[in-house]
């Protein structure tokens, strides 16, 4: 039999959650390997879509610090964000400059991430790269994984890294407990031409079916993130593109005097994943494969990003990755905010769309309380910047 390959770190998928790592910890001196299953040139790999990804200023500060900003990239910065309700009282406007930055964060379009991301890893000393290949199975002793892909090869590591995604079959095999909630929605994204043309304002309506969220483009185009009820979500798909304006005129209720030229229409289901513990033994889940939340508020890559950046700090002193210290000083720092970022998701998705009274009014009045209140107001900005503590070393502002 052939020799096992060895390395430090072996991470198990290559989208954005598991790039960004491999470029962290081969910048700290690790050997690591990636293994992804979808060939890159397929163009059909599931983290480098169409989705228009907000990313936040702390997540901004992570892939600063990583170098995936030094190349080229279209980023749509984000000044102000407006935040209504369709149907009812409650309107938040936030400004970027009252709140002493320049920008909440930008808009970037998934694929273009994660090419810039492709690139950067690329160009980084101690990645090797198996894709397209496929984990299949893996096994823990004393001091090591001995991972086996689908071709047959072998790899050796110290640490092995589950970034494979909601349906993470790594993190199953590992024996981190998970729940799983279907929320019985669909997202639809498609980009379109408003008017007046976009500018720098994130716009995010909640109507009684489900949010609705308009985000800057090039061009002063508008990406649209369209969450209902499933069903109607895959009705939505076959509208004509006539039908689709109108609808989305009527839904939108922003100011926007029409909407024109819609992009192509793409559907995913929205699911909810919950991993109180995201560790096991010499093993570790990061990203969707650990907790995966509702787009609404547009916090699951940023989140992740976050986990990538909390192992960085949690490993910065590691000989040996996998030793069991370091998995639980990384699951002990993250757990408030993957806590946190998971029940303030769930609650928006619910709150908003639960047809009982006291829970529409509970909404208003929560929106309301976050205009007037300042100290409320302070919360929302730094959590929607995405520094939640502790604040990761790669996540901090530079003076
Ligand atoms: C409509 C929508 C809008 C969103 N908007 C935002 C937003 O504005 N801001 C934000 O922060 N987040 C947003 N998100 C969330 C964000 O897209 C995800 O959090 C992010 O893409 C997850 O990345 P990941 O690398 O953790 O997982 P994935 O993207 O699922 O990547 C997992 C990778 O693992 C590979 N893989 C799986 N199994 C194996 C195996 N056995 N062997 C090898 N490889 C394997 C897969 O091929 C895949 O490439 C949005 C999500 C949706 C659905």
């Amino acid at each position: 039999m052939n020799e096992a390959h060895g390395h430090d770190v072996v991470i198990a998928g290559g989208g954005l959650a598991g790039a960004s790592l491999a470029i962290g910890l081969a910048g700290r001196g690790f050997d690591v390997a990636v293994i992804e299953a979808i060939d890159r040139d397929a163009n059909h790999q599931p983290s480098y879509d169409d989705r228009t990804l907000v990313v936040n200023r702390a997540s901004l500060n992570i892939l600063g610090a990583l170098g995936v900003l030094d190349g080229p990239l279209t980023r749509c910065p984000i000044r102000t964000i407006e935040i209504t309700r369709a149907g009812g009282f409650g309107h938040v406007r936030l400004q970027a400059d009252r709140h002493g930055v320049d920008r909440f964060g930008d808009v970037i379009v998934a694929r273009e991430l994660g090419n810039r991301l492709l690139e950067t890893m690329r160009s980084t000393d101690g990645v090797a790269e198996y894709c397209p290949e496929t984990l299949e199975t893996f096994a823990v002793d004393e001091d090591g994984v001995e991972v086996r892909l689908a071709s047959g090869t072998r790899l050796r590591s110290r640490l092995l890294v589950a970034a494979d995604g909601t349906g993470s079959s790594i993190r199953q095999a590992a024996g981190m407990a998970s729940s799983l909630h279907d929320y019985r929605q669909s997202a639809m994204i498609f980009n379109v031409q408003p008017d007046p043309a976009s500018t720098d304002i994130a716009f995010e309506r909640f109507t009684p079916t489900g949010p609705l969220a308009f985000l800057p483009q090039p061009e002063g185009r508008l990406g649209v993130v369209w969450i209902d009820r499933s069903e109607a979500v895959e009705a939505a798909m076959d509208w004509s593109d006539d039908e689709l304006i109108e609808r989305l005129q009527r839904r939108a209720g922003t100011g926007f005097r029409g909407f024109d030229r819609p992009g192509r229409r793409a559907r995913y289901p929205l699911k909810l994943l919950r991993t109180p513990t995201p560790i096991g033994r010499r093993c570790v889940a990061v990203g969707n494969a650990a907790n995966t939340v509702h787009p609404v508020s547009a916090q699951g890559f940023n989140l992740g990003l976050r986990d990538v950046a909390g192992l960085l700090d949690a490993l910065a002193e590691a000989h040996d990755p996998g030793a069991p210290a370091w998995l639980a000083r990384y699951a002990q720092s993250r757990a408030g905010d993957q806590a946190e970022t998971v029940r303030y998701t769930d609650t928006l998705a619910r709150t908003f769309t639960n047809p009982s009274l006291p829970f529409r009014l509970g909404a208003g009045l929560g929106l309301a309380a976050h205009a007037i209140l300042p100290g409320l107001q302070r919360r929302l900005v730094r959590s929607a910047m995405g520094f939640r503590e502790p604040v990761s070393t790669l996540a901090r502002e530079t003076p």
